[in-house]
Parts: structure tokens; C-alpha cells; sequence
């Protein structure tokens, strides 16, 4: 048993950062550890629910609440600041607020836009990776649907989405949504409108089996959505994507350009750490990282392997997993504390549903598949649990969906 209190720093407030911060400040007294918390804005934003501003559905601000409602100022000291460096020997990390030391660490930084080099993407396509870029995509189909009534020029009505995975699809089901709305209030023709998917994958939506994908596909081609499977995106200009199609390269011309098909860890995962891929290092089954026992590394800056030897694939990043891993880093905090031998994570999946929409969705709820109205419930049901389980009653009643 250690009677030194120990200083724990926890890098964002994601899924991740907040699940660890709150579950560690029920676990630990004042006496025991000295905890802060340094995230970049003020606020925590549901990352799960972005496409919803980007699509029009959902102000920004409805999908943030201030940190400082859900940590224990007594317990915890929150730091609005950004993280520039870790320096894991030393114990220190170095902020845009000054340096901060620990005994233990936390990394929690979460995902960035991935864009795989693709020649222009990064410049012309908006993204959906933060409350800012949500709406800055959303601002751009507004933008571009406002112009067409001077330019008459069809390209002003065309959309372009790269990526067919997880978000694309969630984004399309909302934009099929709100777009008839954006149309009648500008007197555009939803018929002008052409919205265009393009995925290099011959397939979609690998998580789930073919008929709910199917489910998926037809409920978004039914109001007007255009695949284009199997098509790589080898750049993005000011005109829009050019794909190749049989070794043929194409332009796709659209004025609203959104890039949804690759995520990445924080691009710090490279600076501050050995044998780092796309943002995220292999943990321990303790969850911390080879060598350091004090530095956990959580969410989507972590590959959390499956299990052993070289059939290990590392669980998908999802919103799910990375709030178990937090309470898991917590219980392993104190375990550590204590004196007490850490425990393995062990990953219990409870199902993922991929809303179309308000009104639609798929998925798959402990081991059953589901389509259509249930699955958009049961989408606001994992909602509104995730608000809860950071944040308790309170929070999941003013931010929880229940409509
Ligand atoms: C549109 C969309 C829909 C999704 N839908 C689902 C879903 O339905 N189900 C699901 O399980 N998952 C979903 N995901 C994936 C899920 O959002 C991520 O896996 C999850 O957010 C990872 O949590 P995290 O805590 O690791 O990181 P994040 O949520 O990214 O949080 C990281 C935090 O760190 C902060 N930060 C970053 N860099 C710095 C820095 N240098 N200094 C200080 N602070 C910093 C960020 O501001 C942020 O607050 C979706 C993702 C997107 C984009």
C-alpha cells in the first residue's frame, strides 16, 4: 500500500478521458491522488452524433456539455489547454498552459482525419471529425444550395461523400433528412439534387450481415443516393473527387466535397512514442504500454488486441469500447494504488446500430439483428446511456434523446 499521493494526468476528454476521470474520482479519495484533466476546449463533444451537424439535423451545440458539470472540482483539477508534447521518460507533458508532471498517465487524445495521401483531399474536402468541421461541412452544402439560385449551375446541388464505412452511411441517412427541408427553403428542386457515395471497397458496411446492409442501401438509393463501389478516389480538386474507374481516371464534378472514409489516432501518438501505426499503439492487456506501467494509452490512440499470437487483430475504435477502457484504466489506477496486481481488459460487446436518419437504422443488440424502427430507438437508447454513464441523471435528462 503506497501512502504517497500520486499525481495522475489525464489527457482528453473524449469517451475515453472522461469515463476514466469520472469513474477514478469515485474510486479514489483526495488523499490518495491528485488528479488533473487537460482537454483542449471547455466543453465535451459526442463525437458519435457529428454527422448530425454536419447533415443540418442537430445544432452543435446540443451535442456538447462543459466538462466542468461532470468532474468533481474537489477531486480533480480540469485544465483547458492543449496537449504539444509527452515526454514519457521525463514525466512530463508540455501544454499551450505550461508543463505538467505525473506519476501516472493517461493518453486519451482520440482521432483526426485520416486522408491516406490522398492528393488534395486535405484542402478541398470537409471533414466530420469535431464539432468545427461538422459544421463547417454543414455550412458548405448551405453555401453551395444558396448560390445555385444565382449560378444555376447544377454542380452547386451535387454532393459528394468519400467513403461508404460507419459515419458515411450515418451522415447520408441524416442528409437524406434534412435535405428536402434545405430545398423547400431555398425552392430547389430535391429532384436537382445528386448525392454521390464513393468507396474503393467492392462492399459496405463489413460489420454487418447482407441483408441489413441491403436494408441500408436501399433505404438511401430510395431518396436519391448514387454508389459508386468499388471506385478509388485517387484525388480531390476544386471541382471534386477524380476517381479511377476500370484504370480510368475520372473528374466527378460536385461543389460540396466531405470526406468521410478515414480516421486516425492523434498524430502526437508518433511524436511521443515508439512503434506507433496511424496514431495508435498496441497496449498491454492492463492497458498500459510496453515498458512504462504508469502510462496507459485508451480509445482511439489504442490497438487493443483481440487476443494472442498472430491471429491478434485489434478491436475496431468505436465510442463502445473506448468508455469501457476508461473505467477499466480507473479500476486499474486504484488497483495499482493499492498495492494490488492489475487485471486484464476484457472487451464485453454489446452490439453497434448505424442510424439512417432519425426514423431508420440497422444493427446488430446483443447478438439480434434489428432494422428499420427499432434500430433508430435503440440508437437513441445507446445515445442518451452513453450521456448517462459520464454523466448521471442529470445530464442524460437535459442532453439524453427521447424523442
Ligand atoms: C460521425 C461519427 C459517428 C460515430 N459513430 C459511432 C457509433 O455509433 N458508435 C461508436 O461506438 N463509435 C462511433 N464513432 C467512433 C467514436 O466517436 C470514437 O471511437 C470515439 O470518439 C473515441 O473516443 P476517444 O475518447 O478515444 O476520443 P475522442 O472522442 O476523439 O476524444 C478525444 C478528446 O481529446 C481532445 N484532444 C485531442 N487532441 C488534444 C490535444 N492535443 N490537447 C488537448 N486535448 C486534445 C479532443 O478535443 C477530444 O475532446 C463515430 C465517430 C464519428 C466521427
Amino acid at each position: 500500500m503506497s501512502f504517497e499521493r500520486k499525481k495522475i494526468l489525464v489527457l482528453g476528454a473524449g469517451y475515453a478521458g472522461l469515463s476514466t476521470v469520472t469513474k477514478l474520482q469515485k474510486l479514489l479519495s483526495v488523499q490518495e491522488a491528485d488528479i488533473t484533466l487537460i482537454n483542449k476546449n471547455e466543453y465535451h463533444y459526442e463525437s458519435t452524433w457529428l454527422h448530425e451537424t454536419a447533415a443540418g439535423s442537430m445544432n452543435w451545440e446540443d451535442g456538447v456539455y462543459p466538462i466542468a458539470k461532470v468532474v468533481d472540482n474537489m477531486k480533480v483539477r480540469f485544465v483547458p489547454a492543449e496537449v504539444t508534447k509527452i515526454d514519457r521518460d521525463n514525466k512530463v507533458v508540455q501544454t499551450n498552459q505550461g508543463e505538467f508532471d505525473f506519476d501516472i498517465l493517461v493518453v486519451s487524445l482520440g482521432f483526426e482525419s485520416e486522408s491516406f495521401g490522398i492528393e488534395g483531399m486535405d484542402e478541398y474536402a470537409e471533414t466530420i471529425v469535431s464539432p468545427q468541421s461538422a459544421v463547417k461541412a454543414r455550412e458548405e452544402i448551405e453555401k453551395n444550395f444558396i448560390n445555385y439560385k444565382t449560378s444555376q449551375d447544377k454542380r452547386d446541388l451535387a454532393i459528394l461523400v468519400g467513403g461508404a464505412g460507419f459515419t458515411g452511411v450515418e451522415f447520408l441517412g441524416e442528409l437524406v433528412e434534412t435535405l428536402p427541408e434545405l430545398c423547400k427553403a431555398h425552392g430547389i428542386d430535391y429532384n436537382d439534387v445528386k448525392i454521390t457515395c464513393v468507396e474503393a471497397m467492392p462492399t459496405m458496411l463489413p460489420m454487418f450481415s447482407d441483408e441489413l446492409t441491403q436494408h441500408a442501401v436501399d433505404f438511401l438509393e430510395k431518396r436519391g443516393v448514387e454508389f459508386m463501389l468499388g471506385t478509388a478516389i485517387v484525388a480531390a480538386n476544386d471541382k471534386g473527387f477524380v476517381v479511377k474507374v476500370n484504370d480510368q481516371e475520372q473528374q466527378i464534378e460536385a461543389s460540396s466535397v466531405i470526406w468521410t472514409a478515414g480516421v486516425r489516432g492523434s498524430k502526437l501518438m508518433e511524436e511521443s512514442f515508439e512503434g506507433v501505426k496511424r496514431g495508435r499503439i498496441v497496449v498491454n492487456n492492463d492497458l498500459t504500454i510496453d515498458g512504462y506501467d504508469n502510462i496507459y494509452a485508451i480509445g482511439d490512440v489504442a490497438a487493443v488486441m483481440n487476443g494472442t499470437g498472430k491471429d491478434a487483430r485489434p478491436y475496431p475504435t468505436t465510442a463502445q469500447i473506448a468508455m469501457q477502457l476508461g473505467e477499466h484504466t480507473a479500476k486499474n489506477i486504484k488497483l495499482s494504488l493499492d498495492g494490488d496486481k492489475k487485471e486484464p481488459f476484457v472487451y464485453d460487446d454489446k452490439g453497434t446500430v448505424c442510424s439512417l436518419g432519425s426514423k431508420d437504422g440497422i444493427g446488430v443488440v446483443m447478438g439480434k439483428e434489428i432494422k428499420g424502427k427499432p434500430a433508430a430507438f435503440m440508437k437513441k437508447v445507446i445515445d442518451t446511456r452513453a450521456v448517462f454513464k459520464i454523466g448521471g441523471l442529470a445530464l442524460a435528462a437535459t442532453k439524453g434523446k427521447f424523442m
